[in-house]
């Protein structure tokens, strides 16, 4: 880790440079669940490889970390399938919005990525099939706590519910891969633990840390429990730079140069690898549902700490 730099100083700078845009963009509309969150409402937090937080803003406010839970099945799904999860699921950049249905048809139900909603419920239906008693949403649920150390972190019942009722969209995308094969299980049960893991409600300070493993090839830096092979992480990480923001993941990638994966609860993870992981939060959306105030301030971190995996 580069010694000279002072983390708490680039962050408090980062987060006093914010503040003017906070309130830009728009706050999730599709649950009402989603639409009551404060556009004013801020966080950017680094957990470096020694475990240590260093943050700025609402560190502890509890939040939807919506699409960010894909992160996590994602990683239980590679632990049981491996390479044959590619079989059912791309790993190209969709160019397309999170719950687009247009590509699905011309690729025969096959979707683009496991990031974008579709390919998500293709994750999930895959954790499903491999899961033991112990159920998919509950080995998604004790990854995060573990990754995290927080038992605090919880599945949201009020925007699991909100989901479940104003889920249309995912629905035809469900119904609509059962019809080429591609999801193995009852939709219906698919779909629940999909709107259960999108309710994932945690804080900055947890995503971070619980993100740590994926900065330091697999493995938490601080316990030595191992999460994931070294050659998952990577690819993990790969995914998320190429596909972490739909149709705005190529900006992103231009803007931070960091692999990361955002959610329409306004946060964003995004691995340093080496270095640390880094949430930043704010609740207000661009175009493309990712964080504005957030893609901004992890924009300012990264040209200011001079973190950029295309940089030496
Ligand atoms: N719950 C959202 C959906 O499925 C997740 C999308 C996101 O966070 O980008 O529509």
């Amino acid at each position: 880790m580069p010694a000279n730099l002072d983390w708490d100083d680039i962050i408090h700078g980062v987060a006093r440079d914010v503040k003017s845009h906070l309130g830009k963009g728009e706050v999730a509309q599709y649950i009402p669940a989603l639409a009551n969150a404060d556009p004013h409402s801020f966080a950017l937090v680094l957990t470096t490889l020694d475990g240590k937080a260093h943050g700025a803003g609402d560190l502890d406010l509890p939040f939807s970390a919506q699409s960010i839970s894909k992160l996590f099945m994602l990683t239980l799904a590679l632990e049981a399938w491996g390479g044959d999860l590619w079989k059912r699921v791309g790993r190209e950049p969709s160019g397309s919005a999170f719950n687009s249905i247009a590509q699905l048809e011309y690729e025969e139900g096959i979707p683009r990525n496991p990031f974008i909603n579709a390919g998500a419920l293709v994750v999930t239906d895959a954790v499903i099939s491999a899961s033991s008693d112990e159920g998919a949403l509950a080995g998604m649920l004790g990854l995060v706590r573990r990754a995290s150390g927080s038992s605090r972190v919880r599945i949201d019942p009020d925007v699991a519910e909100s989901e479940k009722l104003w889920g249309h969209r995912n629905k035809s995308l469900a119904h609509f891969m059962k019809s080429f094969h591609i999801i193995e299980n009852d939709v219906d049960e698919v779909l629940d633990t999909y709107f259960c893991q999108c309710a994932l409600e945690t804080t900055a300070r947890e995503l971070s840390r619980a993100g740590l493993f994926l900065a330091a090839d697999g493995r938490d830096p601080v316990s030595g429990k191992r999460f994931t092979e070294v050659g998952r992480s990577t690819r993990i990480n790969a995914l998320m730079m190429m596909c972490g923001h739909y149709d705005m993941s190529g900006d992103f990638a231009y803007r931070v140069g960091l692999p990361g994966k955002s959610g329409v609860g306004g946060g964003i993870l995004c691995i340093i690898p080496g270095v640390g992981s880094l949430c930043a939060f704010s609740p207000a959306l661009n175009r493309s549902g990712n964080s504005l105030v957030g893609t901004r301030a992890l924009e300012l971190f990264a040209r200011r700490a001079g973190m950029n995996v295309f940089r030496r």
